[in-house]
């Protein structure tokens, strides 16, 4: 594992595997001895810092608190530490977007080197060309990309790009299923049985008060893994749709694998109408060398990209077919949708995801998806051992744990009931006080300089959690 010595920091400096064991042990209980379940007392004077100058203390809604957010000093490869000089092994790696952990070396190098020539200039620089010939090299179906900010300034550009295509402008997208904050694809984000209409024709739910009724009118609401409703609504749809857009592997609709018959059938009814398919594959490109399209089959006209590309730096990218990437080109006057932005293809975000991508090779890949397989396995059989009304998800890097006996389908399957979320609450602050952050309600993430002790670590806990919380478990419902 060539990765892991670039990116070892003092604490794990010249430290073996075996070694490196007993080190999280020994700071495992030295959480629990301290009684660290939840945020330390440096964390909660900062957060009532915040708490005077943010509407809740903080700016992300996405922050877990528990009842107060820990308050971060600093990362260090698969690390965090806390502003109370703790440590947790990182299973959110910012919600999935450090797939090399924190401080990778490669990329604190191509960053001070970068600080030192500019960090941003109205003209271009060669570094986003080598970043564009990686992702246009390595990506199917990626023949002219550009570079943006964000992953919701992905989306929203894709969408836009479809639209100007095919001049319609309705969009389908997947109930439940999360693509940042264009209007058009939080529709439905936040569908509630009361309000989700029924499983054959789900209805457009308004993500905040005051959401126009215009946007909800153009958004066709799908449900994951359905094949015979995404084929008849694409269908009684096609004249106005413009594209359908898709995360191959929903993260916040649990995180479920899907049936290939399902992008068959996206495909197939998108394809015989002129409808672009869009993937959203700004969380799971991290689970193939080529994506997650590749990994499932699907052939997206377009993809989006963010999290993983900018080496932990923030970026957004949009890449697709030449014909349609084409609604960009300026070099014949207006274009058909213009698209700049202040910060795009800064050279700070370019140099860090360059780093971060040429050092996700194929064996980078394996070494995680050996991870993952160690962590989802593990975890599967402990929860059969004792019989537990757990199940776990996910593929390659990613993996997500569920209150139910049954691996869910959908989002609606997923939907928490009063009994799941105390068991999921619980298993994260368990998961704390072991020294781990695992993300509730969400994907866990392993990162590169994670090894098989660290992936055998976390089976022991949730093992641990097993055993230590058998009342607790019995007393939630199984669904079928
Ligand atoms: C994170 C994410 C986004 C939004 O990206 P930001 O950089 O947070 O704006 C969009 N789509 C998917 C699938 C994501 O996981």
């Amino acid at each position: 594992m060539p990765l892991r010595q670039v990116s070892v920091g003092p604490l794990r400096k010249n430290v073996q595997e075996g070694e490196e064991d007993i080190v999280s042990k020994e700071i495992a209980s030295s959480n629990i001895a301290a009684g660290f379940s939840r945020a330390g007392r440096r964390s909660n004077e900062s957060f009532a810092r915040g708490i005077m100058v943010f509407p809740d203390g903080t700016s992300r809604v996405t922050i877990e608190r528990d009842p107060t957010p820990l308050y971060i000093e600093r990362g260090m490869g698969s690390y965090l530490f806390d502003v109370d000089g703790r440590r947790f092994l990182d299973l959110n790696c910012n919600f999935t977007t450090l797939i090399h952990g924190h401080t990778f070396g490669p990329v604190v190098e191509a960053l001070t080197h970068q600080l030192q020539r500019g960090s941003c200039f109205a003209n271009p620089t060669e570094s986003e060309i080598e970043l564009a010939e990686l992702l246009c090299g390595r990506i199917p179906r990626i023949d002219r990309i550009r570079f943006v900010n964000t992953g919701t300034e992905a989306v929203l550009f894709a969408i836009k790009a479809a639209r100007a295509f095919t001049g319609r402008s309705k969009i389908a997208k997947l109930e439940g299923a999360y693509h940042g904050a264009y209007d058009w694809v939080e529709v439905s984000q936040a569908a509630t049985p009361d309000n989700w209409g029924d499983a054959f024709e789900p209805k457009s739910t308004a993500f905040y008060r005051g959401m126009p009724a215009s946007v909800l009118d153009e958004v066709v609401v799908l449900r994951f893994n359905d094949i015979e409703g995404t084929r008849r609504l694409i269908s009684s749809n096609a004249h106005d749709l413009a594209a359908v857009i898709l995360d191959p592997m929903p993260s916040r609709g649990g995180l479920v694998a899907p049936k290939p018959e399902f992008l068959a059938a996206v495909q197939e009814a998108t394809r015989k109408k002129g409808i672009l398919v869009i993937a959203d594959e700004v969380l799971n490109l991290r689970q193939s060398f080529q994506g997650a399209c590749a990994r499932y089959g699907l052939v997206p006209d377009v993809i989006t990209m963010g999290k993983i590309i900018g080496g932990g730096l923030p970026i957004g990218a949009i890449g697709g077919r030449e014909d349609v990437m084409k609604v960009f080109d300026a070099s014949a006057g207006r274009p058909l949708l213009p698209q700049g932005g202040t910060f795009s293809a800064n050279p700070l975000s370019m140099t860090a995801g360059l780093a971060a991508m040429r050092h996700l090779d194929h064996a980078a890949f394996a070494h995680l998806e050996m991870l993952g397989d160690i962590v989802r396995n593990g975890i599967g059989r402990a929860i059969s051992n004792q019989s537990a009304p757990l199940c776990v998800t996910g593929a390659a890097s990613l993996f997500r744990i569920h209150p139910w006996a049954e691996a869910p389908n959908d989002y609606r399957e997923i939907y928490p009931t009063p009994g799941g979320t105390t068991v999921m609450k619980e298993l994260t602050r368990f998961f704390a006080e072991n020294g781990i952050v695992l993300p509730y309600g969400a994907a866990a993430s392993i990162s590169t300089p994670m090894t098989r002790v660290d992936a055998e670590f976390i089976v022991d806990v949730f093992a641990g959690f097993l055993e230590s919380h058998q009342d607790m478990l019995g007393a939630i419902k199984v669904r079928k």
